[in-house]
């Protein structure tokens, strides 16, 4: 509950704006559709820290207070991919805790800036690396800990995560909604969210259906956790808040269809979404077709498209990672319609790179830190046949690792991009990995351009 001032309507301090979010109905989309059904967003960028991510922060300080964990000016260190660090530094400011956040460089550069911003400490590690390598996020954030004596809320075990949505996101949407609600829609990373709204939905009326949104390649969608661009939702495991016999249905969404349909909501609605808003919504409008007058469906938008400018809503970074189709000849022409990626590991002897290349007839691979498809940040480097060569061996050099002899990648291009672009990023590099919708497909090189020029003048 809200704290004011007596006989005023002035909120005690920002702790006390968390939370109470209106919901919006989406008119224009569902016209657009042939929607019968009333589909309304629970709009949580009207939390303090413009995600749903507050409540769980203030809830799992609170409830660590309580237990004693955290103590009078402490430090809090947590790995988190932007909003429920925000969250954490409003409430560790509001009651004199310091902040240490680890994250990763597939975050946008722009939340990394908000944290430091509330004057948070903010450690980037790569995410290209496994969970039990060192410099993985999950294992800095454990040895900080240690170092700092610091509390460490871990929302992924945190009871007080589902907690927070259960005291207060599943009441609000019942009560605005008058208890009308049928369907429920949220993408799950922590799955805090989408647990703790169903524990508090499903309690008033078994019949809500509960329905996930998830990143395609996710592995709560029957995927290995990657590779996949949507950030905040979508795991590589199952934390302790996945609750699956709360859940109907969990309906895969691509990056790309998550990207468009962000974009088509801002300008159908005048509301930014996010990334993961976007996937949630995009999950809900298949949800809302096959619904009937009756029905109401909420989604959970978690937090705001401004965070996201250089990436869902920039033109450029969409068509380099393939989500964007330019006017007049694009990439996809030179590639034809050949699939297929050829790429080895960074453990990969060498030997077997150079067989690969000879079976192939092609004289570059891409190194990669898992199979293909792989996103960008995957892309650890690259071999060629002049690498090879030049390389002065050395005893059992053939058996070495190619990470140890690796050039830096090549770069990458979206398929809808340009030849006009092509060509300019051929002029300064051998060969460059294409991308179709976030995700690795082929390599085209200098020769694979001539060769279109050439078939294109024969035409
Ligand atoms: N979207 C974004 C942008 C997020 O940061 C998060 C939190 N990881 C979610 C959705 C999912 O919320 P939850 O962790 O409660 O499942």
């Amino acid at each position: 509950m809200r704290r004011q001032i007596p006989g005023t309507e002035i909120a005690n301090s920002m702790l006390d704006l968390i939370g109470e979010t209106p919901i919006v109905a989406m008119g224009n989309l569902a016209r657009d559709e042939g929607i019968v059904a009333t589909l309304a967003v629970k709009h949580e960028v009207s939390n303090p820290g413009g995600s749903a991510k507050d409540r769980p922060a203030l809830q799992m300080i609170l409830d660590a207070e309580a237990s004693g964990e955290l103590r009078p000016g402490g430090t809090i260190v947590e790995p988190t991919s932007g909003n429920t660090g925000v969250g954490l530094a409003i409430v560790a400011a509001q009651r004199g805790y310091k902040c240490v956040f680890v994250t990763t460089d597939k975050v946008a550069p722009e939340k990394i800036a908000l944290l430091r911003a509330y004057g948070a400490e903010v450690v980037v590690c790569p995410v290209a690396v496994a969970p039990e390598d060192e410099r993985s996020y999950y294992q800095v954030a454990a040895s900080l800990t240690l170092k700092l004596g610091a509390y460490r809320p871990n929302q992924y075990a945190n009871p007080s995560n589902p907690k927070a949505h259960e005291l207060t996101t599943g009441p609000e949407i019942w009560r605005q909604t008058g208890g009308k609600i049928t369907h429920f829609v949220a993408g799950a990373g922590t799955s805090g969210t989408i647990t703790g709204v169903a524990r508090y939905l499903l309690e008033q009326n078994p019949e809500i259906k509960i329905i996930v949104a998830d990143p395609d390649r996710s592995v709560f969608s029957g995927g290995s956790g990657r590779p996949y661009l949507v950030e905040g939702v979508g795991e590589d495991f199952y934390p302790a808040a996945w609750q699956p016999e709360l859940y109907n249905e969990i309906i895969p969404v691509s990056d790309m269809e998550s990207f468009a349909t962000a974009r088509r909501v801002a300008e159908r609605e005048g509301l930014l979404l996010g990334g993961s808003g976007g996937l949630a919504m995009a999950a809900a409008l298949r949800v809302a077709k096959r619904c009937g007058e009756n029905d109401l469906i909420v989604v959970l938008n978690p937090d705001s498209g401004r965070g996201y400018l250089s990436r869902v809503y920039d033109d450029g970074w969409m068509a380099r990672n393939g989500f964007l189709t330019g006017k007049g000849s694009t990439v996809a022409e030179i590639i034809d319609d050949r699939g297929g990626m050829i790429c080895v590991h960074e453990h990969t002897p060498v030997r077997e790179a150079i067989v690969l290349m000879q079976a192939h007839g092609i004289s570059q691979l891409p190194v990669c830190q898992a199979d293909p498809p792989f996103a960008p940040a995957e892309i650890r480097g690259a071999v060629y046949e002049t690498t090879l060569l030049l390389h002065d061996g050395g005893e059992n050099w053939l058996d070495r690792p190619v990470g140890e002899i690796m050039k830096p990648p090549m770069p990458y291009i979206g398929i809808g991009e340009s030849t006009q672009r092509a060509a300019e990023l051929l002029e300064e590099a051998n060969a460059a990995v294409v991308l179709e919708g976030g995700r690795s497909k082929t390599v085209i090189t200098r020769s694979d351009l001539l060769h279109w020029y050439e078939k294109r003048r024969r035409a």
